[in-house]
Protein backbone atom coordinates (compact mmCIF):
# COMPACT_ATOMS: atom_id res chain seq x y z
CA UNK A 1 0.00 0.00 0.00
CA UNK A 2 2.78 2.18 0.52
CA UNK A 3 3.83 1.79 -3.20
CA UNK A 4 4.81 5.77 -3.82
CA UNK A 5 6.65 6.08 -0.73
CA UNK A 6 8.82 2.93 -1.32
CA UNK A 7 9.83 4.04 -5.12
CA UNK A 8 10.90 7.31 -3.75
CA UNK A 9 12.74 5.82 -1.28
CA UNK A 10 14.51 3.81 -3.53
CA UNK A 11 15.03 6.92 -5.78
CA UNK A 12 16.40 8.67 -2.64
CA UNK A 13 18.90 5.63 -1.75
CA UNK A 14 20.98 6.86 -4.46
CA UNK A 15 21.27 10.13 -3.84
CA UNK A 16 22.34 10.13 -0.09
CA UNK A 17 24.33 13.66 -0.62
CA UNK A 18 22.75 16.53 0.69
CA UNK A 19 24.94 19.74 1.03
CA UNK A 20 24.38 21.41 4.04
CA UNK A 21 25.52 25.22 5.03
CA UNK A 22 26.75 25.24 8.75
CA UNK A 23 27.40 28.97 10.01
CA UNK A 24 30.08 30.58 10.16
CA UNK A 25 30.84 33.86 12.20
CA UNK A 26 31.43 36.78 11.46
CA UNK A 27 34.96 36.36 10.97
CA UNK A 28 34.66 33.54 8.45
CA UNK A 29 35.79 30.59 11.38
CA UNK A 30 33.88 27.52 11.97
CA UNK A 31 32.85 26.05 15.06
CA UNK A 32 34.53 23.13 16.34
CA UNK A 33 34.37 20.96 19.04
CA UNK A 34 36.96 18.54 20.75
CA UNK A 35 35.29 14.89 20.60
CA UNK A 36 36.99 13.78 23.47
CA UNK A 37 34.66 13.17 26.17
CA UNK A 38 36.87 14.33 29.21
CA UNK A 39 38.14 18.00 27.05
CA UNK A 40 35.07 18.57 24.49
CA UNK A 41 36.61 21.78 24.13
CA UNK A 42 34.93 24.77 21.89
CA UNK A 43 37.29 25.69 19.27
CA UNK A 44 37.54 27.58 16.12
CA UNK A 45 39.20 26.99 12.07
CA UNK A 46 39.43 29.68 9.82
CA UNK A 47 37.04 27.53 7.21
CA UNK A 48 39.29 28.35 4.23
CA UNK A 49 41.97 25.89 6.08
CA UNK A 50 39.35 23.93 7.39
CA UNK A 51 38.97 23.20 4.05
CA UNK A 52 42.46 23.62 2.51
CA UNK A 53 44.71 22.79 5.24
CA UNK A 54 43.13 20.40 7.90
CA UNK A 55 43.01 16.53 6.39
CA UNK A 56 40.14 14.85 6.63
CA UNK A 57 41.86 12.00 8.04
CA UNK A 58 43.47 13.23 11.29
CA UNK A 59 42.12 16.89 13.12
CA UNK A 60 43.99 17.84 16.25
CA UNK A 61 41.96 19.09 19.58
CA UNK A 62 44.29 22.61 20.35
CA UNK A 63 44.04 21.91 23.82
CA UNK A 64 44.43 18.09 24.48
CA UNK A 65 45.68 16.87 21.54
CA UNK A 66 43.03 14.03 20.93
CA UNK A 67 43.53 13.44 17.19
CA UNK A 68 40.14 11.83 15.25
CA UNK A 69 39.38 12.05 11.49
CA UNK A 70 37.53 15.61 10.29
CA UNK A 71 33.71 14.40 10.42
CA UNK A 72 34.27 13.79 14.23
CA UNK A 73 34.28 17.66 15.76
CA UNK A 74 30.56 18.84 14.97
CA UNK A 75 29.05 21.25 17.68
CA UNK A 76 25.60 20.12 19.45
CA UNK A 77 24.12 22.76 17.76
CA UNK A 78 25.84 21.86 14.61
CA UNK A 79 24.76 17.79 15.40
CA UNK A 80 21.16 19.36 15.58
CA UNK A 81 21.23 21.37 12.92
CA UNK A 82 22.38 18.49 10.92
CA UNK A 83 19.96 16.44 12.28
CA UNK A 84 16.73 18.68 11.47
CA UNK A 85 18.38 19.81 8.02
CA UNK A 86 18.18 16.01 7.23
CA UNK A 87 14.85 15.49 8.56
CA UNK A 88 13.10 18.11 7.05
CA UNK A 89 14.96 17.58 3.59
CA UNK A 90 13.21 13.60 3.86
CA UNK A 91 9.46 15.16 5.14
CA UNK A 92 9.59 17.25 2.17
CA UNK A 93 11.32 14.25 -0.53
CA UNK A 94 8.84 12.26 1.13
CA UNK A 95 5.59 14.36 1.57
CA UNK A 96 3.85 14.14 -2.00
CA UNK A 97 4.86 10.07 -2.16
CA UNK A 98 2.61 9.83 1.17
CA UNK A 99 -0.26 12.10 -0.07
CA UNK A 100 -0.33 9.79 -3.26
CA UNK A 101 -0.44 6.98 -1.61
CA UNK A 102 -2.98 7.34 0.86
CA UNK A 103 -5.19 8.80 -2.20
CA UNK A 104 -4.94 5.50 -3.80
CA UNK A 105 -5.93 3.57 -0.46
CA UNK A 106 -8.58 5.37 -0.30
CA UNK A 107 -10.41 5.11 -4.21
CA UNK A 108 -9.37 0.85 -3.53
CA UNK A 109 -12.02 1.06 -0.95
CA UNK A 110 -15.28 0.15 -2.26
CA UNK A 111 -18.45 1.79 -0.92
CA UNK A 112 -20.00 -1.49 -0.15
CA UNK A 113 -17.42 -2.36 2.55
CA UNK A 114 -18.72 -3.00 5.56
CA UNK A 115 -15.95 -1.32 7.64
CA UNK A 116 -14.39 1.68 5.62
CA UNK A 117 -10.75 2.90 6.33
CA UNK A 118 -9.59 5.98 5.32
CA UNK A 119 -5.92 7.06 5.39
CA UNK A 120 -4.96 10.55 5.00
CA UNK A 121 -1.44 11.91 5.33
CA UNK A 122 -1.03 15.23 7.55
CA UNK A 123 1.93 16.57 6.95
CA UNK A 124 3.48 17.38 10.02
CA UNK A 125 5.41 20.89 10.08
CA UNK A 126 8.38 21.06 8.14
CA UNK A 127 11.38 21.31 10.97
CA UNK A 128 13.08 24.53 10.56
CA UNK A 129 16.22 24.38 10.99
CA UNK A 130 18.05 26.13 13.92
CA UNK A 131 20.86 27.81 12.72
CA UNK A 132 24.02 26.88 14.65
CA UNK A 133 24.27 29.43 17.05
CA UNK A 134 27.91 31.35 17.00
CA UNK A 135 29.93 30.46 20.17
CA UNK A 136 30.79 33.06 22.73
CA UNK A 137 32.72 35.08 20.83
CA UNK A 138 36.37 34.03 21.23
CA UNK A 139 39.55 36.22 20.68
CA UNK A 140 42.53 34.88 20.81
CA UNK A 141 43.74 34.31 17.47
CA UNK A 142 46.61 31.56 16.42
CA UNK A 143 48.30 31.37 12.87
CA UNK A 144 50.59 27.95 13.15
CA UNK A 145 54.14 28.64 12.50
CA UNK A 146 54.76 25.59 10.85
CA UNK A 147 51.81 24.58 8.51
CA UNK A 148 49.99 28.67 8.80
CA UNK A 149 46.30 26.94 9.72
CA UNK A 150 44.74 30.03 11.67
CA UNK A 151 42.08 28.83 14.79
CA UNK A 152 40.90 30.17 17.65
CA UNK A 153 40.26 29.70 20.90
CA UNK A 154 38.57 30.75 24.39
CA UNK A 155 41.78 31.01 26.35
CA UNK A 156 44.97 29.56 25.64
CA UNK A 157 45.87 26.76 22.54
CA UNK A 158 48.33 24.86 22.49
CA UNK A 159 48.16 22.51 19.49
CA UNK A 160 47.90 23.40 16.01
CA UNK A 161 43.95 21.56 14.70
CA UNK A 162 45.34 20.81 11.16
CA UNK A 163 49.22 19.64 11.93
CA UNK A 164 49.46 18.84 16.07
CA UNK A 165 52.41 21.65 16.28
CA UNK A 166 53.15 22.82 19.51
CA UNK A 167 54.80 25.85 19.47
CA UNK A 168 56.15 26.51 23.25
CA UNK A 169 56.37 30.23 23.23
CA UNK A 170 52.98 30.86 21.70
CA UNK A 171 51.50 28.57 24.50
CA UNK A 172 53.45 30.69 27.34
CA UNK A 173 52.01 33.83 25.46
CA UNK A 174 48.59 32.52 25.64
CA UNK A 175 48.63 31.11 28.90
CA UNK A 176 49.29 34.67 30.20
CA UNK A 177 47.42 36.41 28.07
CA UNK A 178 44.26 33.98 29.06
CA UNK A 179 45.00 34.55 32.29
CA UNK A 180 45.38 38.93 32.05
CA UNK A 181 42.11 38.72 30.35
CA UNK A 182 40.50 36.62 33.26
CA UNK A 183 41.98 39.80 35.48
CA UNK A 184 40.48 42.13 33.60
CA UNK A 185 36.73 40.44 33.60
CA UNK A 186 36.99 39.97 37.14
CA UNK A 187 34.44 42.60 37.91
CA UNK A 188 31.95 41.03 35.36
CA UNK A 189 32.57 37.45 36.86
CA UNK A 190 32.42 38.60 40.66
CA UNK A 191 28.90 40.34 39.54
CA UNK A 192 27.59 37.13 37.74
CA UNK A 193 28.47 35.00 41.12
CA UNK A 194 26.46 37.19 43.88
CA UNK A 195 23.57 36.99 41.25
CA UNK A 196 23.76 33.34 41.49
CA UNK A 197 25.69 32.16 44.60
CA UNK A 198 25.98 34.89 47.53
CA UNK A 199 28.60 36.58 48.62
CA UNK A 200 30.93 34.89 50.28
CA UNK A 201 30.81 31.93 47.98
CA UNK A 202 31.29 34.96 45.30
CA UNK A 203 34.41 36.05 46.61
CA UNK A 204 35.45 32.46 47.58
CA UNK A 205 35.96 31.74 43.64
CA UNK A 206 37.33 35.13 42.85
CA UNK A 207 40.15 34.11 45.42
CA UNK A 208 40.27 30.48 43.38
CA UNK A 209 40.86 32.47 40.31
CA UNK A 210 43.81 34.59 41.42
CA UNK A 211 45.55 31.67 42.96
CA UNK A 212 44.69 29.72 39.86
CA UNK A 213 46.24 32.28 37.48
CA UNK A 214 49.80 32.22 39.54
CA UNK A 215 49.62 28.68 39.48
CA UNK A 216 49.27 28.75 35.68
CA UNK A 217 51.86 31.11 34.58
CA UNK A 218 54.35 29.64 37.04
CA UNK A 219 53.67 25.92 35.39
CA UNK A 220 53.56 27.52 31.95
CA UNK A 221 56.57 28.95 32.58
CA UNK A 222 58.15 26.04 34.22
CA UNK A 223 56.83 23.90 30.23
CA UNK A 224 59.17 26.75 28.70
CA UNK A 225 61.91 27.38 30.09
CA UNK A 226 62.62 23.07 29.86
CA UNK A 227 61.50 23.33 25.57
CA UNK A 228 62.96 26.42 25.50
CA UNK A 229 66.56 25.12 27.46
CA UNK A 230 66.50 21.41 24.27
CA UNK A 231 66.90 24.03 21.70
CA UNK A 232 70.44 25.23 22.62
CA UNK A 233 73.02 23.55 20.30
CA UNK A 234 74.70 22.58 23.67
CA UNK A 235 71.82 21.36 25.54
CA UNK A 236 72.88 17.44 25.37
CA UNK A 237 75.80 18.09 27.22
CA UNK A 238 73.79 19.15 30.37
CA UNK A 239 71.73 16.38 32.46
CA UNK A 240 68.64 18.37 33.51
CA UNK A 241 67.24 16.72 36.15
CA UNK A 242 63.14 15.81 36.06
CA UNK A 243 61.32 19.37 37.34
CA UNK A 244 64.42 21.24 37.68
CA UNK A 245 62.38 24.22 36.16
CA UNK A 246 60.23 24.86 38.83
CA UNK A 247 63.24 25.69 40.82
CA UNK A 248 64.08 28.95 39.93
CA UNK A 249 67.38 29.53 41.77
CA UNK A 250 68.62 26.03 40.19
CA UNK A 251 67.72 26.81 36.68
CA UNK A 252 69.44 29.70 37.09
CA UNK A 253 72.14 28.34 37.58
CA UNK A 254 71.56 26.19 34.65
CA UNK A 255 70.96 28.64 31.90
CA UNK A 256 74.27 30.98 33.17
CA UNK A 257 76.21 27.59 32.80
CA UNK A 258 74.96 27.22 29.28
CA UNK A 259 74.66 30.36 27.41
CA UNK A 260 76.84 32.84 29.84
CA UNK A 261 73.47 34.59 31.14
CA UNK A 262 70.89 33.57 33.94
CA UNK A 263 67.61 35.09 34.89
CA UNK A 264 69.74 37.45 37.20
CA UNK A 265 71.11 39.18 34.37
CA UNK A 266 67.68 39.28 32.54
CA UNK A 267 65.78 40.90 35.20
CA UNK A 268 66.79 43.79 37.57
CA UNK A 269 66.59 42.46 41.34
CA UNK A 270 63.79 43.20 42.30
CA UNK A 271 61.74 41.40 39.58
CA UNK A 272 64.47 38.29 40.16
CA UNK A 273 63.17 38.79 43.86
CA UNK A 274 59.29 38.71 43.08
CA UNK A 275 59.63 35.95 40.63
CA UNK A 276 61.35 33.79 43.33
CA UNK A 277 58.61 34.34 45.84
CA UNK A 278 56.02 33.44 42.96
CA UNK A 279 57.77 30.82 42.40
CA UNK A 280 57.25 29.38 46.29
CA UNK A 281 53.87 30.37 46.32
CA UNK A 282 52.93 28.06 43.86
CA UNK A 283 54.61 25.71 45.85
CA UNK A 284 52.68 25.88 48.74
CA UNK A 285 49.33 26.23 46.97
CA UNK A 286 50.20 23.47 44.52
CA UNK A 287 51.49 20.83 47.41
CA UNK A 288 50.14 22.55 51.23
CA UNK A 289 46.88 23.52 49.90
CA UNK A 290 48.25 27.84 50.23
CA UNK A 291 49.31 26.65 54.13
CA UNK A 292 52.25 28.75 54.73
CA UNK A 293 55.07 26.63 56.32
CA UNK A 294 58.82 27.49 58.11
CA UNK A 295 60.14 26.24 54.82
CA UNK A 296 57.97 28.62 52.90
CA UNK A 297 59.10 31.96 55.12
CA UNK A 298 62.83 31.22 55.29
CA UNK A 299 63.18 30.44 51.89
CA UNK A 300 61.00 33.56 50.21
CA UNK A 301 61.58 35.93 52.91
CA UNK A 302 57.60 37.05 52.78
CA UNK A 303 57.01 37.74 56.62
CA UNK A 304 53.99 39.35 55.89
CA UNK A 305 52.62 35.51 56.83
CA UNK A 306 52.84 33.54 60.08
CA UNK A 307 53.51 29.52 59.87
CA UNK A 308 49.68 28.24 59.73
CA UNK A 309 48.43 31.06 57.98
CA UNK A 310 46.92 30.82 54.56
CA UNK A 311 48.54 32.99 51.75
CA UNK A 312 46.43 35.72 49.75
CA UNK A 313 47.18 35.91 46.28
CA UNK A 314 46.39 39.44 44.98
CA UNK A 315 45.08 40.90 41.84
CA UNK A 316 48.27 42.82 41.70
CA UNK A 317 50.63 39.93 42.66
CA UNK A 318 49.20 38.03 39.63
CA UNK A 319 49.67 40.86 37.42
CA UNK A 320 53.08 41.47 38.57
CA UNK A 321 54.24 38.17 37.78
CA UNK A 322 52.14 38.09 34.43
CA UNK A 323 54.83 40.90 33.22
CA UNK A 324 57.56 39.74 34.74
CA UNK A 325 57.05 36.16 33.44
CA UNK A 326 56.11 37.72 29.59
CA UNK A 327 59.64 39.74 29.81
CA UNK A 328 61.59 36.36 30.73
CA UNK A 329 60.53 34.36 28.24
CA UNK A 330 60.85 37.19 25.50
CA UNK A 331 64.53 37.26 26.59
CA UNK A 332 65.09 33.36 27.30
CA UNK A 333 63.40 33.30 23.38
CA UNK A 334 66.69 35.32 22.36
CA UNK A 335 69.14 33.36 23.95
CA UNK A 336 68.31 30.38 21.74
ZN1 LIG B 1 40.39 18.01 23.38
ZN1 LIG C 1 50.00 23.52 12.00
Amino acid sequence: MFDEVKKKLSELEGVTKVQIDLELDENGYFDRKCPASDCGAAFKVNFEDWKNIVRDEEVFCPICRHAAEATEWNTLEQLEYIKNFAFSHFQRELAPAFEADARNFNRSQTSKSFIKISLTYKPGNIAIPVPASALEILTQEYTCERCSCSYASLGGAFFCPACGHNSAFDSITNSIETVRKTLVAIPAIRATLQENLDKNAAEDSVRHIYENGLVKIVSAFQRFAEACFKRLSNAASFKVRKNLFQNLKESDELWRAATGTGYTELLDLEEYSCLSLYFQQRHLLAHLDGIVDQAYIDKSGDNRFSVGQRLVISEAGVSDLADITSKLCLELKRLT
